[in-house]
């Protein structure tokens, strides 16, 4: 086995014998900021910060967390395990990142390549199954059997976790719903728009906070951010409550065909558009059309640690 994936479902099994370093540090490694936490033995958080990431910039971005973890452990006073929650995941074949949608680190040995600027071991998970594990174990999903994780970010991602484990999957893509295509696509999102992945209308181009942005802009000539189209809504501009109004559709048809398949007790939201309050009672009133039983008991939440889910995911690695 080269270099494949440190698997959130091992979690337990890793957790008892780390008695010499109490400090654990995470990294979420995100397509526009990168984060780091700094977890004592019992949880509680010593150090946070936040920094953009160099995202067209490989050799940057690892300067920069490895700079970060020194920071933070100048600050704390202590060495610790560090674990990093990233877009796409190592290939079981290679040990190479792939599925990044942070398109300069694909095909980087970013694993080896931060283990040599920390000097130990790091261990690499992918940043959707560390939020959906975070929220199944202490957060918004606590103590539910089956819970699907989805990042509604720069990019889309998901993770699923069973009982307490995440299903990596053979293929090490478990959860992957975003390059699946929009379902039940309306003759305007036909072929959709591209891809970095090579295909078009995948989920991703729909739902990623520059999805929305770049939807907003085909249809009013307006180029604003997804935050801006956030903002716009709540102070009652009337293009950018109809953008929303389309993106809370097209979550309930690709959230719809996730709960056909895995059937999850509930789905957490995460990433930056999680934080759109309309979603979680517009969605569930919407998708139970697409949904393929009388009745859904599935729950829409949102995450309970923020935009903090993924990273405290990380330093549990
Ligand atoms: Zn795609």
């Amino acid at each position: 086995m080269v270099g494949v994936n440190s698997p959130c479902g091992q979690f337990q099994s890793l957790r008892a014998p780390i008695s010499v370093m109490t400090l654990r540090i995470g990294i979420d490694l995100g397509g526009t900021k990168t984060e780091i936490i700094a977890l004592d033995a019992r949880g509680a958080v010593l150090e946070r910060r936040r920094e953009p990431t160099p995202s067209g910039d490989y050799a940057a971005a690892v300067a920069l967390i490895a700079r970060m973890v020194k920071r933070a452990e100048v600050q704390v006073g202590q060495r610790g395990t560090v674990g990093v929650a990233t877009p796409g995941s190592l290939s079981p074949a290679t040990g190479l990142l792939r599925n990044s949608n942070s398109v300069a680190f694909n095909g980087k040995p970013l694993k080896q390549d931060l283990e040599r600027a920390l000097g130990r071991e790091v261990r690499l998970a992918n940043d959707a199954n560390c939020f959906a594990l975070s929220e199944a174990r202490d957060g918004a999903a606590r103590g539910a059997p089956t819970v699907f994780g989805v990042i509604l970010g720069t990019g889309v991602g998901g993770g699923i976790v069973i009982d307490g484990r995440v299903l990596e999957g053979v293929n090490a893509i478990g959860g992957e719903w975003g390059h699946n295509p929009m379902p039940w696509p309306q003759d305007d999102e036909r072929p959709g728009p591209p891809c970095y992945c090579g295909k078009r209308g995948c989920i991703e181009t729909f739902l990623s906070g520059p999805g929305l942005a770049l939807d907003h802009a085909a249809r009013y000539g307006e180029t604003l951010s997804a935050e801006e189209v956030v903002e716009r809504a709540a102070v009652g501009d009337a293009a950018a409550q109809n953008t929303l109004a389309r993106y809370e559709a097209r979550l309930a048809r690709a959230l719809a065909t996730a709960i056909n398949v895995i059937d999850p007790d509930v789905i957490v939201l995460g990433g930056g558009l999680s934080n759109v309050e309309r979603l979680y009672a517009g969605v569930p009133r919407l998708w139970r059309q697409w949904i393929f039983s009388d009745v859904v008991r599935t729950r829409l939440a949102r995450n309970a640690h923020g935009d903090s889910s993924g990273v405290r995911g990380a330093a549990y690695l």
